[in-house]
């Protein structure tokens, strides 16, 4: 990889997501060599990423370069890689671009979608964790319209124009918030030789509420704010089977849609040579309290790969932003803590609240001592969210957006630039 040798020990990390740039920033400035490994050269805020989807905001006002990060920073170097394994015993990491030896290693590689092993769903299905994957549901989207113009079969139609978006948490509520607004505002507009108001936004979820990691006042709003938007909402709903036609569930009903949205459960990012069931836990890397898998005490692990059981924590802290960025920090400070001879810190989680956006003045917030939902709560979930962007270019971008979106009750970036090209003749058919 043509990385100097240096005389301070070598840090690798694999991952320049939330945790993964949170611990950078800590090591700024100290004795050591930092080695940051991606399979990208971005950053991606992912809770936007609904927005790319839906044509509300361009995919590069999400993303921030890495390099740009290191950039005023001695001794970090970046390499874009994927990382295809890892061997402990030798200390060394195994990626596309060849290996590299580390003496201490942070795995961040957040998580992938998880379809619990149906395949068919994996094939059919679409999946939105990461831009090109939001980039191809926005292209499919638009094209279903596209193809929606062409047929005169309605049943065709109206399957071209039937979303299915599985899973009730934040990704699949703001989803189908914002599609439902693409259909109100945009739809009559763009199609007006397309009875639009036909199209369905079906938000579906196995259990018996929406948002279920929120209070039940939230979740209850949620659906409320769903149901104004024209969102059918499925609850206590399990879908089976998806073969790129018809979506089936555990009774009779069934959806016919060229859109599913796979939303319903994430898993950790595992690495080759860190997957043993022994390392684990739910799925995740199991680790202790300062974040250091125990059976190798110079590897750690931290954000959504990561999971701390504790009593609080039973299964490991919630795969959100905040567990990641502060247990990135905690880490930071503990690995310089470890090289001067002292003793790390046990990382204590700041629950600071969560938050889930529908639409335009509707938003849910539960912070530790406040509920609160409409038009307040859709200001504080935008103040936060363009906080946590990284880049003052894509905060300014992103602001000047919302707010021509607002007042114009638009959404410009619905552009099939890089076309999905799904098979319409095997819908057909
Ligand atoms: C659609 C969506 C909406 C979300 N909304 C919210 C929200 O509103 N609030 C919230 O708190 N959380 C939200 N989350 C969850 C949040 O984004 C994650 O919890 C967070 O990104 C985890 O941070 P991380 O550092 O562990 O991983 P990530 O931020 O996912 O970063 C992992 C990095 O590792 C890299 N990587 C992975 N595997 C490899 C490999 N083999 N080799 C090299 N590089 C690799 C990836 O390219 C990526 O850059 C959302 C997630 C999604 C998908």
């Amino acid at each position: 990889m043509n990385i100097p040798k240096s005389s301070y020990p070598r840090i690798v990390i694999i991952g320049g997501g939330f945790g993964g740039i949170s611990l950078v920033k800590k090591l700024a400035r100290k004795e050591v060599q930092v080695v940051l490994l991606d399979k990208h050269n971005y950053h991606t805020f992912q809770p936007l990423l609904y927005q790319v989807s839906t044509g509300g905001l361009e995919p590069d006002s999400i993303a921030y370069p890495i390099r740009k990060v290191l950039k005023d920073y001695e001794n970090f170097y970046f390499r874009l890689a994927e990382v295809k394994g890892i061997r402990p015993e030798q200390k060394q990491v195994e990626t596309n671009i060849g290996p590299l030896a580390y003496d201490y290693l942070v795995v961040a590689t957040g998580s992938e979608t998880n379809f619990f092993g149906n395949d068919e769903i994996a094939k059919n299905g679409m999946s939105m964790k990461s831009i090109p994957e939001s980039l191809n549901l926005r292209s499919l989207i638009l094209e279903n319209f596209e193809q929606a113009l062409l047929t005169d079969d309605l049943h065709e139609r109206d399957a071209l124009m039937n979303f299915v978006i599985v899973g009730g948490g934040p990704t699949g509520v703001e989803l189908a918030g914002a599609l439902a607004e693409i259909k109100k505002g945009i739809l009559p507009k763009d199609y007006p030789d397309l009875d639009t108001r036909r199209a369905q936004i079906n938000l579906v979820q196995s259990g018996n509420r929406i948002l279920n990691a929120m209070s039940e006042q939230a979740s209850k709003k949620a659906e409320d704010f769903l149901e104004d938007l024209g969102v059918q909402v499925w609850k206590d709903t399990r879908i089976t089977s998806y073969d790129g036609k018809v979506a089936e569930t555990l009774t009779e009903l069934t959806f016919r849609t060229a859109t599913l949205v796979w939303a319903a459960g994430v898993k950790g990012a595992l690495l080759h040579g860190l997957d043993g069931e022994a390392l684990l836990a739910g799925g995740r890397i199991r680790v202790n309290e300062f974040n250091q898998v125990e059976q190798w005490p110079n590897i750690f692990a931290i954000g959504d790969v990561a999971c701390a059981v504790s009593d609080s924590f039973p299964r490991g802290y919630p795969m959100m932003a905040q567990p990641a960025i502060q247990q990135g920090k905690n880490l930071g400070e503990n690995l310089v803590r470890l090289l001067e001879g002292k003793a790390m810190k046990p990382f204590v989680y700041w629950d600071k609240g969560s938050m889930a956006t529908v639409g335009r003045n509707k938003a849910v917030v539960d912070l530790p001592k406040f509920r609160f939902q409409g038009v307040f709560a859709w200001f504080v979930w935008m103040f936060v969210h363009l906080f946590f962007l990284i880049g003052f270019r894509n905060r300014m971008v992103v602001f000047i957006n919302w707010v021509y979106n607002y007042v114009r009750f638009d959404r410009e970036a619905r552009l099939i630039i890089r076309p999905f090209n799904r098979d319409y003749k095997a819908f057909k058919d």
